[in-house]
């Protein structure tokens, strides 16, 4: 994706959104990012939760010394499998706080100015080398025990440790590959994997004194034009669709910054909330102040208990299995549309293309099939998070006060999108919200036969483990094999068709069965309907079907994308058949003697599919196993 940068006032010390400083009138220095870039402030939890993690590495008070209150600290989430933010004060990354999916606890990994920082406040563990191997370490090398004229010793094997020149000065961070004594006893090998190398230096503190007010100042111009684009938006949408007009408000920062422009625009919107039955109080209670203090009329359509109900059915939702976006908020969305809106509406939403691939690649404006009536726009599509942040301070917004608990995105308190580090502090914010989604993921987890780890660490997010997730549970020495249910009488299932909006518009089916199939009799019958992949290890079943995916997990759920929802429900609806004759054969062989290629064979009292099969469908024509269904 090529370098991404965010601007930095090295005279104001302060983030910049354009080229110059409005404060100064000095340029931008530009810092180097990991993609996408979508930079955000650090907040009160956020900045506690980054001392608390220094000072249990590095040692009590540190934390403090290197993120001090009068200093602005942003954060950019980096891809990871858990949460992974470089963080950037003072112009430069200091470091990356990343939660640990394993250990279930969060580490600060110094870059080296993050290292001279906390060299210079008298914590962490170093490891001093020799002149010679100044040069090799900064063209690349590892750090070899030969080369290390002393060492802390407290250092043990695998921590994380910082290299110094003979003068003291940091060079290099990385982890430990054996204690100090080691070290220091003269004998071979690698002492110090290395992770980032630079140029021995003293560390480039700025001056502090800054608040996010000044950030404001500092960007003030940009931040004008940019409200005048998106008004300009705004008012050519309205002139264009002569529709009811509202804003979709969520509690959330994006959805926030809309609904000001919006205002900023000249327009009274109405303020419509899906709450989904899995809001926070605080999201609720934020939603109908902002209405009120905008004086504003505020449709709620609550989904209720939808989300417990459905659960008794479908189980955890994950995701890969997002069976809940349509009972709590496509539902709920287009009855409110429906019922409020007659004549269609348009809608503002606070949609940013840096959010996900999907957003990058959807027009600003766009019609939602499954909402008929409802033309969906967003003004801040361009917008990068610390913009969004900037503009709500430029405006004096009062904003979800979670964001200052910590969290970075407001929706449901246990949606499967989130991270392990997410429902910590989910736990530890409204303990009684999540007592009651513990006790029905444990229900579910004992008649399953899963471990505790499934709970533990967040495992119930997928029905099929992606490669990350497959290589922790490895690591952590699980398998999660669903205990075989096989209730006696006519299979049972349930689909929720339907395109989910918090999986950016994508059009699925989702479905349940009252029992887990025997997968390998699935995978052979399953092949009368398209291309089968099966994998034992992942326990799942991926048929292609006309222009559909269908994915058969071994938990006895499955989901079908499609591009259309015709093309979705259709191979639903024979998966459902290949599934209940997969079932309920009883080997009678009428399948065997209508097939027109002579491609089924009946052994061991069932039917197998032979290579020989068209996928001509003829055989579900006369399966008896489907007549009686
Ligand atoms: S009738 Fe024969 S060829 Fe046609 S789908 Fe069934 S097995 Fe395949
Ligand atoms: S027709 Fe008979 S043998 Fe063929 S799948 Fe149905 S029950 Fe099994």
């Amino acid at each position: 994706m090529g370098k991404f940068t965010i601007g930095w006032c090295a005279s104001c010390n302060l983030p910049l959104l354009a080229g110059s400083c409005e404060r100064c009138g000095g340029s931008s220095q530009e810092v180097q990012i990991t993609p996408p870039g979508d930079v955000r402030p650090a907040f009160e939890g956020d900045l506690d939760l980054l001392s608390e993690t220094v000072d249990r590495q590095f040692g009590e008070g540190v934390g403090k010394k290197i993120f001090p209150n009068d200093k602005l600290v942003l954060l950019n989430s980096t891809p990871a499998i858990d949460r992974a933010d470089e963080v950037i004060m003072d112009g430069c990354v200091l470091g990356l706080l990343r939660y640990d999916p394993k250990e279930l606890k969060f580490e600060f990994s110094p870059r080296c100015e993050g290292a001279r920082r906390i060299f210079g406040a008298g914590g962490g563990k170093w490891v001093k080398i020799d002149e010679g191997a100044v040069k090799p370490v900064l063209d690349g090398s590892n750090v070899l025990a030969p080369g290390v004229i002393a060492a802390d010793p407290k250092i043990e094997a695998d921590e994380e440790v910082y290299i110094l020149s003979p003068d003291d000065l940091v060079l290099a961070v990385g982890r430990s590959r054996m204690g100090a004594s080691s070290m220091m006893d003269g004998r071979k090998g690698m002492a110090v994997k290395i992770r980032q190398v630079e140029p021995p230096r003293k560390p480039s503190i700025l001056k502090g004194g800054q608040t996010w007010e000044d950030a404001v100042e500092a960007n003030r111009k940009f931040l004008k034009k940019s409200e005048e684009k998106a008004k300009h938006f705004i008012r050519s949408v309205v002139e264009k669709i002569p529709r009811q007009l509202a804003v979709a408000y969520s509690g959330g920062k994006d959805s926030l910054a809309t609904l000001l422009l919006v205002r900023e625009a000249g327009e009274d919107p109405t303020i419509i909330f899906v709450d989904t039955g899995l809001e926070f109080p605080e999201t609720v209670e934020n939603v109908r102040r902002v209405a009120r203090s905008f004086g504003l009329k505020l449709i709620v359509e609550a989904a209720g208990d939808a989300f417990w109900q459905a659960f008794e059915f479908f189980g955890p939702p994950g995701r890969d299995y997002r069976w809940c976006c349509k009972t709590c908020k496509l539902g709920p969305t287009a009855k409110l549309i429906r019922e409020k809106f007659p004549g269609g509406c348009i809608v503002f939403l606070g949609q940013r293309k840096y959010e996900s691939d999907r957003r990058y690649r959807q027009p600003r404006i766009w019609g939602n099939p499954w909402v008929p009536g409802q033309i969906g726009a967003s003004p801040i599509k361009d917008w990068k998070a610390l913009h969004v942040w900037l503009y709500i301070f430029y405006k004096g917004a009062e904003f979800n006060s979670l964001y200052k608990s910590g969290f970075s995105r407001i929706g449901c308190w246990m949606c499967p999108a989130s991270e392990i580090w997410e429902f910590k502090l989910v736990e530890k914010k409204h303990p009684e919200l999540w007592q009651r989604w513990d006790e029905v993921l444990k229900a579910y987890a004992s008649e399953s036969g899963y471990p505790d780890e499934w709970l533990s660490h967040a495992f119930w997010r997928w029905q099929a483990l992606p490669e990350g997730q497959l290589r922790l549970a490895q690591e952590l020495g699980l398998k999660f094999e669903p205990k075989p249910r096989a209730p006696c009488g006519k299979i049972k299932y349930r689909i929720l068709p339907g395109f989910s909006p918090c999986k950016d518009g994508q059009i699925s089916v989702e479905g349940s069965f009252d029992r887990t199939p025997d997968l390998e009799r699935a995978a052979n019958l399953l092949t009368t309907l398209g291309e089968v992949r099966s994998s034992e290890k992942l326990g799942v079943i991926k048929v292609k079907i006309h222009g559909a995916e269908a994915s058969v997990f071994r938990t006895g759920k499955f989901r079908v994308i499609a591009r259309d929802e015709r093309r979705a429900v259709e191979s639903a609806s024979l998966i459902v058949k290949g599934i209940i004759r997969a079932d309920g054969c009883v080997g009678c062989g009428v399948c065997a003697s209508r097939c027109p290629r002579g491609a089924i064979f009946i052994s061991g009292g069932h039917a197998v599919i032979t290579q020989a099969c068209t996928k001509c469908l003829e055989c579900y024509e006369y399966c008896p196993v489907l007549y009686f269904e």
